[in-house]
């Protein structure tokens, strides 16, 4: 009956809708970007204080969790109205800026859902009918998460890492993306493979160059792709950031020792690596083979 009724639903209908609901997502992510770090600062700075014995502040302001409270302006604190809330329309509509108070509406706001509606919208195409898609965008949707709280913070959240590695297992268990075993030894590698990058950076220069988070992300992308992708995901990641750097660096007159945070690379060439990274490598391979 599923099949009949997904059949019948075209590709292009099944993309079209894949992006608005990308889009209605996306502004979902935004909230989960900009409130998930400051309810984990919360709880951490809650569990110190209680280690130390120290007496809590009952003055604390209540904390924001993700569903509450409603979507208000930063600056002036105007409920925002349904109709102000529509993913990409209504900052358009309100060219960006708060209907009460015209103080302006940050770009992440926008640029989160438009990239969410397209990044759904892409991976939709790649596993039309198939029953990989509903893995697929949730792996999309989390990167997404992960790479805003990465490059907002500096933190890529345990709460969110190791579900998502869990998770590619689970989706291996049935091989819909690599086999079991290419997918443990993927989240054992990766974890790894990036840890003894700290240790020899660290050993050499004394300073930190990553953080742990790196390493399990990259140990939840090895669980989703396998093994055989770890290679490219490091290589794409790591071209793209040092340009990302050198470009921060030479024309934001940032310094060196500036911390450019890895997890929005790792996230971006984890996503390229699920969509095309068989095909990259083919590619490679034939481009470089004597044969
Ligand atoms: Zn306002």
């Amino acid at each position: 009956m599923i099949n009949v009724l997904l059949q019948s639903i075209t590709t292009e209908m099944f993309v079209g809708l894949a992006f608005c609901f990308g889009l209605v997502v996306g502004s979902f992510l935004n909230v989960v970007i900009l409130r998930l770090p400051q309810q984990l600062y919360a709880q951490w700075k809650e569990q110190s204080e209680e280690f130390l014995s120290r007496p809590q502040n009952a003055q604390d302001t209540p904390v924001e969790t993700i569903l509450w409270p409603p979507s208000k302006c930063s600056e002036c604190g105007h409920a925002i109205k349904p109709w102000q809330n529509i993913p990409l329309l209504s900052y358009l509509l309100l060219r960006g800026r708060c209907a009460n108070c015209s103080s302006s509406i940050s770009m992440q706001y926008p640029l989160v859902e438009l990239l969410t509606g397209t990044m759904i919208a892409v991976t939709a195409y790649h596993y039309s009918g198939q029953i990989e898609v509903l893995y697929a965008v949730f792996f999309t949707l989390v990167l997404i998460a992960l790479a805003g709280i990465d490059a907002r913070e500096k933190l890529l959240p345990d709460q969110i890492t190791l579900p998502l590695l869990w998770i590619g297992l689970i989706a291996n268990l049935n091989e819909f993306f690599v086999p079991l075993s290419d997918a443990v030894v993927g989240a054992i590698a990766g974890y790894l493979a990036l840890w003894s990058v700290y240790w020899l950076f660290k050993l050499i220069t004394g300073k930190e160059g990553m953080g742990y988070g790196d390493f399990k992300l990259l140990a939840a992308l090895g669980a989703w792709l396998g093994w055989q992708m770890l290679p490219l995901v490091i290589l794409l990641s790591s071209i793209v950031g040092a340009f990302v750097g050198i470009f921060m660096i030479v024309l934001g007159g940032k310094d060196r020792n500036v911390q450019i945070p890895f997890g929005p690379f790792l996230a971006a060439a984890g996503w390229i690596a699920l969509m095309w990274g068989d095909k990259i490598i083919s590619g490679y391979s034939s481009a470089f083979s004597f044969y």
